[in-house]
């Protein structure tokens, strides 16, 4: 059985060390990713340590066949960051990998435990780079988009730790042999907690539109124009904000307006221009449209003109339904939850490899700071979901 108790003090010693600043490509991240090395060779002499092109660690535990089971998750964190974010799954990946080389027999399928590189992507703004690389999503064109905030090209910081730009384009070796990926990962959100659940299991990834508005107005004093005469960008700006968020309401979907910003921004200007970012999420991607359509239609009816900047668009990520009726068995029985945050588990079922996620739950739904948390107990039940399940998949006559 997973030795939870050891699990759990790992990663309460990780958090100690490192402080939430796990930032990837620095040499707190690298000296944690050491001592996964090295807790991995602990395991089992049959284990084996590997960097991918990618700079991705792969733990190999050899089965039978080269036919693998992939259980994994990051060691990244974001600034000041909490103890479970992405580092769980890495840690409960290599006490399943204890567990399973304790247990003497070789399994029929080989276990590897990844520890993506860079899934937060806080220093380029670019998600799952280690994961999305490693399916070949990701490729030399997009890298050489990416630069840190000091101007220095990704490509430069990322070859210091053994990223081969040039191997991009092409799915990494072993990522070949996977039959199934699981990884276990905190919610981040308030559900489990509010329905008064452990352990779940996740069926997907919602869809995501994100993009940059500019509202053009007609700047003048805050005291001579008339109200009916003002073309105010920003009370166009507000009235698309409070009619779509209503629209997302009604879709049972999300609309996240984070960054607000007028221009000229001074307390006695109607502003000329009002520039807002619009976040829009889904499970269903056709409701992510009609948002989508109706975005369109409501700033084509404002007042003021506005123009659209496309940051990012993703279709909802649907996991493998085998998979998840086998995760909902491991763990709680309940119905699967959609996660709102992206994954690189969405990077592996976006390339077709056989995926499913487990969650546990988030206390106060709070992640991404110092006071992410979650009940020791719940925990452990994740270790032992996760475990079950892997064990099953070890054992390819039974899925
Ligand atoms: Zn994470």
């Amino acid at each position: 059985m997973i030795d939870a108790d050891t699990v759990i003090a790992r990663l309460r010693e990780a958090d100690a060390r490192s402080g939430g600043r796990r930032l990837a490509w620095t040499e707190t991240w690298a000296n944690e990713r050491a001592r996964l090395d090295a807790i991995a060779e602990d395991a089992s002499d049959a284990v084996m340590v590997e960097r991918d092109a990618f700079a991705n660690a792969w733990y190999v535990l050899p089965g039978e066949t080269d036919e693998t089971v992939l259980v994994g998750s990051h060691s990244d964190s974001v600034p000041d960051g909490g103890w479970l974010d992405g580092m769980l799954g890495v840690h409960a990946g290599l006490g399943v990998l204890a567990a399973v080389a304790a247990g003497g027999r070789t399994p029929k399928r080989t276990l590897a435990v990844v520890d993506w590189a860079d899934e937060e992507g806080t220093r380029f703004g670019r998600s799952l780079l280690g994961s999305a690389a490693a399916t070949g999503a990701l490729t030399g064109e997009e890298l050489d988009r990416l630069r840190a905030h000091d101007g220095t090209p990704a490509r430069e910081v990322t070859a210091a730790y053994g990223f081969d730009a040039n191997a991009l384009g092409t799915r990494s070796g072993r990522l070949r042999s996977v039959v199934a990926a699981v990884e276990l990962h905190i919610e981040q959100g308030p559900t489990l907690e509010r329905t008064g659940r452990e352990v779940a299991a996740v069926a997907g990834c919602l869809g995501v539109r994100r993009s940059r508005i500019t509202f053009e107005g007609e700047p003048g004093h805050a005291g001579t124009i008339a109200m009916p005469d003002r073309h105010d960008p920003v009370r166009t700006a507000a009235a698309f904000v409070t009619e779509l968020f209503a629209l997302a309401e009604q879709e049972d979907g999300f609309a996240t307006t984070g960054e607000i910003e007028a221009e000229p921004a001074f307390v006695t200007a109607v502003p000329q221009r009002c520039r807002i970012s619009l976040d829009m999420r889904h499970a269903d991607a056709r409701a992510l449209d009609r948002l989508s359509t109706s975005a369109r239609k409501l700033l084509e009816a404002g007042r003021c003109p506005a123009s659209v900047t496309e940051l990012h668009r993703q279709d909802p990520v649907h996991f493998d339904a085998g998979l998840i009726d086998a995760a909902v068995q491991a763990s709680d029985g309940g119905p699967p939850l959609t996660s709102g945050p992206l994954h690189d588990s969405a990077s592996l079922a976006l390339a077709g490899i056989r995926t499913v996620m487990l969650f546990t739950s988030s206390k106060s739904g709070v992640s991404h700071c110092r006071d992410e948390d979650t009940p020791e107990a719940h925990l452990r039940r994740g270790l032992l979901a996760l475990h079950r399940l892997i064990v099953t998949l070890l054992e390819p006559a039974r899925t």
